[in-house]
């Protein structure tokens, strides 16, 4: 009964909206479909929704919610996904009855505002997995994110677009949560059924990257087999690709803002068994303490069309004070893909010969690089471990270790292993190279020690892009096993084993045992799932 009410109300609903602005806009609406950038720039300006920053960048406020909301995300349960979904603290289930309450709420809010901003636009670089998508903002600024983050089609496709999926971001409706079923009057909703992704009460637009990869982690290898990647991308002169994996805060924007490479993508990407494509046309990277002498490429892109969440200026000025983090740590940018000055156009490049796993260690226990056996890195990609830092997600204000499979368990729709057993299979095809670095902590855990220098992870990525390593000894990790190289071209030789950067090295042996006791413990669900070379991969208790 329930689930008729979905099929005859919402469905039919969310088919005729995904039509109606386009063709016929309701005479109630104002509707702005398809604006420039610069001409979203003048709405947001003329509603004295965003100033603009002394580089001509606009800068906005997201409003109360300036990280992503996971406890607040939702997919509808149906007969399709409840079998398909790996149900967990991530992956939420909302039923049907909710679902069209919060849906029929939707549709009775942006009947009665005065102006939507419309933009067709599309996902994934490689033509043969585009989807189009119809985003729907309440705010120009939304709709100017959506510009710079998703695939922009040309003007001659936008006249015979047709919108696959519909994404509605309405920040200022606050639901009723115990009318909708939910525990905050905020939330994002993901219908596959609907092709629809509905978000409420979060001005956040990472909410609404963050939604369309959550569709693609399922679509891409469930239907398409398709491995999908939270990782960043980039190429270098001769087409050799470098993939980068890593939660956030871990370096995927920073690290492959590499003027010496071209940049494919920094967040998502797919593998297929021709190439590696980009799913966004943008970046969206971080702009706490960002300084031109560190981060050149990031630092210049932010000038006009770019869009500033949640920044402060020196007073008195429109200069932007990177190191103020008063409204939040996560302070961000987003940009096209072009605004850095050697991007890859098309963003696809060549199967990856080397991957990366970014880990941000605030124990300060794991190498700086280290190289990384088949067994080891499926260890490693099953496990995801990271300290999550302040910023991204409401509520972590200090480091706090993690494991978050896949380096993206809040993203993806499937159990584990299937992104594991695709990328074990690539892996071994391919015979890629799997290095671990770690862009965290050195000389002792959080508190004593300092986050490693940004030039030396830089140094060793590039040494490890050069074949420099190929000439260098290494050591096994006593406790992890992982291989340490014994110098590195570019980086001191003093920091590449992480316990002689310790002063107390009882503590640092007892750390690496603890963290090691971590790692074994959070293996146990999967170990039943993995073959004998991956178990033998775990640290040595
Ligand atoms: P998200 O998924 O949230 O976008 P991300 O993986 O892209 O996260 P970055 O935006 O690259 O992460 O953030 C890394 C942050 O850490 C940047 O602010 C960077 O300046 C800082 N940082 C400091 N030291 C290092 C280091 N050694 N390596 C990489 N990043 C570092
Ligand atoms: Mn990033």
């Amino acid at each position: 009964m329930l689930l008729m009410s979905v099929e005859t109300t919402s469905f039919q609903a969310a088919k005729m909206l995904k039509n109606l602005f386009s063709s016929n806009p309701p005479s109630s609406h104002k509707v702005h479909y398809q604006l420039t950038s610069n001409e979203l720039l003048a709405d947001c300006l003329n509603k004295g929704q965003g100033v603009l920053s002394d580089t001509g960048a606009l800068v906005i406020n997201t409003g109360q919610f300036t990280g992503r909301s996971p406890k607040d995300k939702f997919i509808l349960r149906d007969e399709a996904t409840w079998n398909a979904i790996n149900w967990n603290e991530f992956n939420i289930p909302i039923e049907p009855k909710f679902f069209d309450i919060i849906y029929k709420r939707v549709m009775n809010y942006l009947d009665n505002i005065s102006e939507v901003w419309i933009r067709d636009c599309y996902a994934c670089a490689d033509p043969t997995y585009r989807l189009n998508i119809r985003v729907i903002n309440e705010q120009p600024w939304g709709n100017l994110f959506v510009y710079n983050m998703l695939l922009r089609p040309t003007e001659k496709e936008v006249e015979n677009f047709s919108p696959e999926w519909c994404v509605i971001s309405l920040p200022e409706l606050k639901l009723d949560p115990k009318e909708c079923g939910i525990p905050h009057s905020n939330a994002s909703l993901i219908s596959f059924k609907h092709k629809l992704i509905l978000i409420a009460g979060s001005g956040y637009t990472g909410e609404i990257k963050k939604g369309i990869f959550t569709i693609l982690n399922y679509i891409l290898p469930h239907e398409k087999k398709v491995m999908s990647m939270h990782c960043s991308a980039n190429m270098g002169e001769d087409g050799d690709t470098a993939i980068f994996f890593g939660l956030s805060g871990t370096g995927k924007t920073t690290l492959s803002a590499d003027p010496k490479r071209k940049l494919i993508g920094d967040d998502e990407h797919g593998w297929t068994e021709e190439n590696i494509f980009n799913f966004e046309g943008g970046c969206y990277a971080k702009c706490i303490n960002l300084s031109e002498e560190k981060e050149p490429e990031i630092f210049h892109a932010i000038r006009s069309g770019a869009l500033v969440e949640n920044v402060v200026f020196f007073p008195g000025t429109n200069k932007i004070n990177f190191e103020d983090a008063s409204i939040t740590e996560n302070t961000r940018v987003s940009y096209p893909l072009d605004y850095i000055c050697n991007a890859k156009e098309p963003a696809i490049g060549n199967l990856p010969k080397n991957i990366f796993f970014l880990t941000c260690d605030a124990f300060g226990v794991l190498p700086p690089i280290s190289k990384l056996t088949p067994g080891q890195a499926m260890y490693q990609f099953i496990s995801g471990y990271t300290a999550k830092v302040a910023g991204t997600e409401t509520g972590i204000t200090e480091p706090r270790p993690t494991f978050s499979a896949c380096f993206g368990a809040p993203f993806m729709p499937l159990h584990p292993a299937v992104y594991a057993h695709m990328l074990g299979c690539k892996m071994q095809k391919h015979e890629t190279n799997v290095w671990l670095i770690n862009t965290g902590w050195t000389g002792g855990p959080y508190g004593v020690g300092r986050r490693i220098n940004l030039s030396y992870t830089r140094a060793m990525i590039t040494a490890a892009l050069e074949n420099k390593f190929d000439q260098i000894e290494f050591n096994n990790h006593p406790v992890f096993g992982i291989a340490v190289p014994k110098e590195c071209p570019g980086a001191p030789s003093d920091i590449l084993d992480p316990r002689s950067t310790w002063v107390n090295k009882d503590a640092y042996d007892e750390k690496a045992k603890y963290l090691a006791t971590l790692f074994v413990r959070n293996f146990e669900k999967y170990a039943s799932g993995v073959n004998e070379e991956v178990l033998a991969a775990a640290p040595n208790l």
